[in-house]
């Protein structure tokens, strides 16, 4: 038997139409169009890719997109600059950075920059303490994706314990406290974690994000359990011709495939939640400064 795919871009496709027709009724209602503005430092190819499909999708949701670019060897100061101009930006509801910066840029001091309402990516300690808190904030948009994902999947998560593998900031950490908020029993295991097999043996739902190529194996999955691999590595593909690469996640997929109830495949899975959630986001910041309530837009 194998288990049902779980299809990130149809669920990705989903929600960025529910969040267009929202993003509509906010500008016939308010006459307010929400603004995403998007810091380039330098030209890292795969950093490009994401920025034009980050405009592409923002436009394609009715949003403003404003793009800034910055020379690889800006000063950091100057970057902190853009930052503080665009927090002072009314017509900006979002501000990204593109991640990663230079090495010269403190990207620690870049997040706190960012006005915590303005912080779609949701990196700021003070949204990091709200998620922590349990109270609203803005969630980091991958695990966003991911738990929308097992919500979809799984429905009433209440009592499923819960095994994630990393505990970086940006993804296992804020899934973590997402699944805690869904009641799960929740583990988090790192590269320290002894025994990392039998822990992962005992999920109902096992997360990785590692960046490790499929670092877990079909017989570390339970039989019937839902994984959802956020890993993205890029290996070389010379059986697809030479110089070519292909995309893998942090699980085994064809193995644990085989084991699990329902898995995310890589690409297609988690990978196109996370756009979406930072449209999400965007819509959901400019309702906060603005005063008005979310639920009053139909999502
Ligand atoms: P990170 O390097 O910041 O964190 C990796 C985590 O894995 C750390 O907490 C570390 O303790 C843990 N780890 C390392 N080796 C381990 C081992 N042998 N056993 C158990 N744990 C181990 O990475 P990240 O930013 O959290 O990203 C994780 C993965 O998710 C990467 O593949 C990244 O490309 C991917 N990612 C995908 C998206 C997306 O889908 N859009 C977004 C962000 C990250």
């Amino acid at each position: 038997m194998s288990g049902t795919i779980i299809d990130g871009k149809k669920n990705a496709i989903d929600l960025r139409r529910r969040i267009k027709s929202a993003t509509n009724n906010l500008k016939s209602k308010y006459g307010i169009t929400p603004g995403l503005a998007v810091v380039l430092v330098g030209n890292d190819p795969a950093s490009e890719i994401y920025v034009r499909n980050k405009g592409i999708q923002t436009k394609e949701a009715g949003m403003e997109s404003l793009e800034f670019r910055l020379a690889e060897d800006a000063s950091e100061d100057n970057l902190l600059k853009k930052v503080e101009e665009l927090n002072n930006d009314n017509s900006v509801n979002g501000i990204l950075v593109q991640f990663p910066v230079p090495k010269h840029m403190s990207q620690q001091k870049i997040i706190e920059t960012i006005l915590p309402l303005k912080d779609v990516d949701g990196l700021h300690p003070v949204n990091a303490g709200y998620l922590a808190s349990g109270l609203k904030g803005m969630v980091p948009c991958t695990p966003q994706g991911a738990a929308l994902l097992i919500k979809e999947t799984l429905g009433e998560l209440s009592g499923l314990h819960a095994v994630v593998v990393g505990r970086s900031n940006l993804v296992g950490k804020p899934i973590a406290q997402l699944l805690l908020k869904e009641n799960c029993t929740v583990t988090i295991c790192h590269s320290r974690t002894k025994d990392l097999k039998e822990t992962c043996l005992s999920a109902d739902i096992l997360v990785a994000a590692v960046g490790i190529p499929e670092l877990i194996k079909e017989d570390w999955v339970k039989p019937g359990a839902t994984v959802i691999d956020v890993g993205i590595n890029r290996l070389d593909a010379p059986e697809k011709g030479p110089g070519k690469t292909k995309l893998v996640g942090d699980v085994d997929y064809n193995g644990a495939i085989k084991i699990a109830s329902s898995i995310t495949p890589v690409p297609g899975g988690v990978g196109p939640m996370t756009i979406a959630c930072l449209l999400l986001n965007t819509l959901i910041a400019t309702c906060a400064q603005n005063n008005i309530e979310f639920s009053e837009l139909g999502f």
